[in-house]
């Protein structure tokens, strides 16, 4: 390996969603510069592969299909996919961030479709990314 040296306001290890988005909030926040830095031969990490669909509790696209969720149905939801084996204070962040999520999402022009996709849920909340998958 060879030696590497650089400085750097804030250094994000991982160039997949996480990463990116941190980045993102990082130069929102005034930082520069901010490096990304990746393991990989290319970037994207897991996030590459991703289908690109989004669960979401009271996003704008349930309220305007006026379907009724909460916080807790979602829960019920996630903690029956993962066998009660999920992290419960990780999980409730995930839920009650999930529509500020995609609204992030949107600021960086990203656009879902309206229409609902059918996965493991029991109430419609799941969409898609409208162009491609993935980063
Ligand atoms: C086929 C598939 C389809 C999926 N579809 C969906 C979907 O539709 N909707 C959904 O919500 N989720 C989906 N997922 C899950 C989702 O893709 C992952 O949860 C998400 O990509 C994780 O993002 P991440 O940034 O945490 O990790 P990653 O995208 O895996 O990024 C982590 C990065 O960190 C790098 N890294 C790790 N350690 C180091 C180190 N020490 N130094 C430098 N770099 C390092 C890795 O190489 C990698 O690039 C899917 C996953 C797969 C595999």
């Amino acid at each position: 390996m060879s030696d590497w040296e650089e400085k750097a306001e804030i250094v994000i290890v991982g160039s997949g969603f996480a990463g990116l988005a941190a980045a993102i909030e990082a130069a929102n926040a005034g930082a520069f510069p901010v490096t990304i830095v990746e393991k990989m031969p290319t970037p994207g990490g897991n996030s590459i592969y991703s289908a690109g669909q989004l669960a979401a509790v009271c996003s704008e696209q349930q309220m305007r299909a006026k379907i009724e969720d909460s916080v807790d149905c979602m829960m019920k939801d996630m903690l029956r996919a993962g066998q009660d084996l999920n992290h419960i204070d990780l999980l409730r962040r995930l839920v009650e961030s999930s529509n500020e999520t995609v609204e992030w999402t949107k600021v960086c022009l990203i656009w879902f479709c309206s229409r609902f996709i059918h996965v493991m849920h029991i109430i419609l909340l799941t969409f898609s990314f409208i162009e491609g998958i993935g980063c």
